[in-house]
């Protein structure tokens, strides 16, 4: 199958909705990440996103919707709080996991009572939602485990052959996925984290927890128990303040002829000099943005990536740690490599 790259038009989009409606799956962007759709109420068209992906079936995919859908059709919306959070933070990286009506085919929501619901504010995403006129179910638009896409490029990369087009809408400016909210209680939980944080979140709910995945717990978010985001290469991750041992491990594998480059900060970066380093910015939502195409530059360029963490864990930080975390194997500790 040719894989058509198109920037995002009145043209491309009547063809992504062609696409769409006739089952198939069209790679689309948005301000997180970019998506991989398939018309929400098609079973089998979500399924071929879980067979192109190599995406595990019991991991469900969120539902995103043009700002004027209304909800209700798809979810049973039982507490308040869920509504100010609508109101006050979207369209954006904010998802919602509400008591599902069933309209959503299971095959996106494996078969379970909930559904998670996203309305993006990228202006090629509504385009597509709104020229399909029906929900468009969409993981991020990589092969399974890899390093989220953040441009059309790296979309293409993962899964040219396999699908016939991706809209280019330009890079995604907040760079992880969105905030995962469980509003089914009666004080929201986060189930992953990203743009939207906790704190602000509380700012408006009142509360706001987050869940604590202990390997014996039933898992409530199954995309946290699989290895993510791995860039295909070596990775060691050093806590803030270890600079001098990340420094010199990069010393010590270039010397044996490999190939190093440090992620971190841009106040960390003075640490590194003479060496290769990509500076993932200023603050963490510079960090956010700049994480995953860091990565995939990394993979690239390097056989060992060598992360240093941001001191400050909270507000989007706490985002790019998860993300870290799971791309980036701390520094001799074992772990899934790709
Ligand atoms: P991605 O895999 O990048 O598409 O991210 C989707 C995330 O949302 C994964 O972590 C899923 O496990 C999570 N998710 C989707 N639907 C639900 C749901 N109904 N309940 C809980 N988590 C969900
Ligand atoms: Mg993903």
């Amino acid at each position: 199958m040719e894989t058509k790259i198109l920037p995002v038009t009145d043209e491309s989009v009547a063809l992504a909705k062609e696409i769409l409606l006739g089952g198939g799956l069209v790679a689309i962007p948005t301000e997180t990440v970019y998506g991989l759709g398939a018309n929400g109420f098609d079973g089998a068209a979500v399924k071929k996103i879980y067979e192109v992906k190599g995406r595990p079936t019991d991991n469900p995919l969120i539902a995103h919707v043009d700002p004027g859908y209304d909800l209700t059709r798809l979810v049973y919306i039982e507490n308040d709080y869920a509504l100010k959070l609508k109101e006050k933070f979207t369209p954006g990286p904010l998802t919602m996991v509400f008591f599902s009506k069933g309209k959503i085919c299971r095959e996106a929501v494996c078969g379970g009572d909930t559904l998670a619901v996203r309305i993006p504010s990228h202006r090629g995403a509504q385009k597509v939602l709104a020229a399909a006129g029906v929900p468009i179910v969409a993981p991020s638009a990589n092969i399974s485990k890899h390093v989220s896409p953040v441009t059309a490029e790296h979309v293409y990369e993962d899964l040219h052959g396999r699908i016939p087009l991706i809209l280019d809408g330009g890079r995604c400016t907040g760079g992880i996925e969105s905030t995962v909210l469980d509003v089914t209680g009666k004080v929201p939980r986060i189930l992953r984290e990203g743009l939207i944080t906790r704190e602000m979140i509380a700012s408006v709910a009142g509360a706001c927890e987050i869940a604590q995945h202990k390997p014996t717990d039933k898992v409530r978010s199954p995309g946290v128990k699989y290895g993510h985001y791995m860039p295909r290469c070596d990775t060691a991750r050093f806590c803030a303040g270890e600079e001098a041992k990340a420094a010199a491990l990069y010393d010590e594998t270039v010397k044996s002829g490999g190939r190093a480059l440090i992620l971190c900060g841009e106040e960390r970066r003075g640490a590194f000099a003479g060496r290769d380093v990509i500076s993932l910015g200023i603050g963490g939502e510079a960090m956010a943005a700049n994480l995953f195409a860091a990565l995939r530059e990394g993979e690239k360029r390097a056989d060992l990536i060598i992360a240093v963490e941001p001191e400050e864990k909270n507000g989007v930080y706490a985002g790019v740690m998860n993300r870290l975390c799971k791309a980036v194997k701390k520094y001799g500790e074992g772990g899934e490599k790709h």
